[in-house]
């Protein structure tokens, strides 16, 4: 029997709740079973691609081309494991088939209502996933907060599954924000009763609570978080702050997470064998070389718009034993001359250009790029980071001044970087740009080709725009030199410096597929040269 196990959410969003599912799901994959997790996101957007990230954060890309919720990107990173595009089921998917099907008259005639028509197709969706993954758990994050009207036919769904499948089958965990008074320290426990009462008048009793609080859970508050929530006081585990994501299952293994959701599903308890993550924590959390880091971006006030890159650099930064210092770049700042690059960028080991859409902030990015450059400071540009570099090498070293993208500009006089044969003539904006995982073959004896030590590799992509091929020729002339190209659709993947340290740039993001166990080659390969030890 496949064990279901929802994880709900109390009080507010981002507490941290994806985090938290991937935690005790790793805790389990980590005793040999083999585990997958689904997101829930109750909004109408079919996926996340249509976001902008000041909304919801990074839109996370999936192996098979998912436009998903960067909670997707947490599973992965936690479980070493790819994802796809059907682990992450929104309202608007759901209405989606469920309106075809009725346009197709496969409802024979039936009022087609949200139960049982919309939660049947919940359900089958995750079953689904289920088989088709073959593994003994599925954990089921129910984005947004018990009480959200959007979220309540997921929650009648996870309801009527306890049902189905059975008792010992199903289980239900509420994370929930414990917050304490500034004055005194207090930890209040009102807002998780309130919303495990919420849950309960949909016919939800949780069998965990996850206490989200600053500091680990007093014993007056797990006692009363339980007695009011009806769970025993060693279901309720404390969630509370700590140095790094990649501690939370540590902290909840030790308060024994893993050995009351066993119970509850009636599976074995077995060995948790983490030694490998253990240690790499602990070479994060007590590295003393540090390394100052410039994070050039437009999107740098809302961190979440780049979490796969940040995590890209710790999982590279823990291998290498040193604790990285991220320093945020508003380009946009530069451009209004609220930052002078001349006086800020000379303490910088190492720069990123992020990826990003759109005029603002690009120039500022460009004027960025030209100060590392001459100053020989290791750089890696990703996707539209390297697609700025491109055009910084035109118009600085080839003299092209009218070098821009035709994203940028639709007059431009030297489209640099271009829109993609691929890319013309589309009419939809969801979920056509080039998405996914593509074959790249490597140029020998380049940087990349040096970093990552093979000559194929598979990195993932979201982009429209590209270097334009019409002008390789010259940029090679200056300097700045092919290191590999896609093998379906001859895209410019990789390009580097090849006078510089190191300056490459990347069309490719390959941040989505870097993990704590296994972290991204090329990213390993600039910090190392950032640090001086390559
Ligand atoms: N705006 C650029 C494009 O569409 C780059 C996108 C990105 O950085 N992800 O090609």
């Amino acid at each position: 029997m496949i064990k279901y196990v929802f994880i709900t959410g109390g009080v507010l969003s981002s507490v941290g709740k994806g985090v938290t599912t991937a935690s005790v799901a790793l805790l389990f994959q980590s005793m040999g079973y083999s585990v997958t997790i689904i997101k829930v996101d109750p909004y109408i957007n079919v996926d996340a691609g249509t976001m902008n990230p000041y909304a919801h954060g990074e839109v996370f890309v999936t192996e098979d081309g998912g436009e998903t919720d960067l909670d997707i990107g947490h599973y992965e990173r936690f479980l070493n494991k790819n994802l796809g595009k059907k682990n992450n089921i929104t309202t608007g998917q759901i209405y989606y088939s469920v309106i075809m099907r009725e346009r197709k008259g496969e409802f024979l005639g039936a009022t087609v209502q949200i139960i049982p028509h919309v939660t049947n197709e919940i359900k089958s969706r995750i079953k689904e996933v289920a088989k088709e993954d073959k593994v003994d758990i599925v954990f089921v994050e129910i984005g947004g907060t018990v009480g959200d009207i959007e979220g309540l036919p997921f929650l009648e769904a996870a309801r009527q599954m306890r049902l189905e499948e059975g008792f010992n089958n199903t289980a239900f965990i509420h994370v929930a924000l414990v917050p304490s008074l500034r004055t005194t320290g207090e930890q209040k426990t009102k807002p998780v009763q309130h919303s495990v009462q919420e849950l309960r008048r949909i016919g939800i009793q949780p069998d965990i609570i996850v206490a989200r609080c600053e500091k680990p859970l007093t014993s007056e508050a797990r006692a009363k978080i339980a007695l009011f929530s009806n769970v025993p006081p060693e279901a309720v585990i404390s969630n509370y702050d700590v140095s790094n994501i990649y501690e939370v299952p540590l902290i909840l293994y030790e308060q024994g997470m893993h050995l009351i959701l066993a119970e509850r599903l009636k599976l074995p308890v077995l060995n948790v064998k983490m030694d490998q993550w253990i240690n790499l924590v602990e070479r994060l959390n007590k590295s003393s070389k540090t390394l100052e880091i410039a994070m050039i971006g437009k999107y740098t006030k809302l961190r979440d718009s780049y979490i796969s890159i940040v995590e890209a650099i710790k999982h590279s930064s823990a291998h290498l034993g040193v604790k990285p210092i991220f320093r945020w770049i508003e380009s946009t700042d530069i451009e209004d001359g609220k930052i002078k690059i001349d006086e800020e960028f000379n303490k910088f080991r190492g720069a990123l250009i992020l990826p990003g859409f759109g005029k603002r902030g690009s120039e500022g990015k460009i004027s960025s790029l030209r100060y590392l450059r001459e100053h020989n400071i290791p750089t890696l540009g990703i996707c539209f980071g390297f697609q700025l570099m491109a055009i910084e090498v035109a118009r600085n070293i080839l003299g092209l001044s009218g070098a821009n993208s035709s994203e940028l500009d639709s007059n431009v006089q030297h489209p640099i970087v271009d829109l993609l044969p691929s890319q013309q003539g589309l009419s939809l904006v969801g979920g056509t740009m080039r998405l996914g995982s593509k074959l790249i073959k490597l140029v020998k004896g380049t940087m990349v080709y040096n970093a990552y030590g093979v000559e194929y590799v598979m990195e993932r992509h979201r982009h429209r725009y590209g270097v334009n091929s019409k002008y390789l020729e010259s940029l090679e002339a200056a300097g700045f030199i092919s290191s590999g190209i896609s093998v379906e659709d001859s895209v410019i993947e990789y390009m580097e410096l090849k006078y510089n340290k190191f300056y490459v740039g990347t069309q490719a993001h390959p941040e989505f597929k870097s993990r704590l166990l296994q972290p991204s080659p090329i990213y390993t390969y600039f910090l190392k040269h950032a640090l001086n030890t390559s």
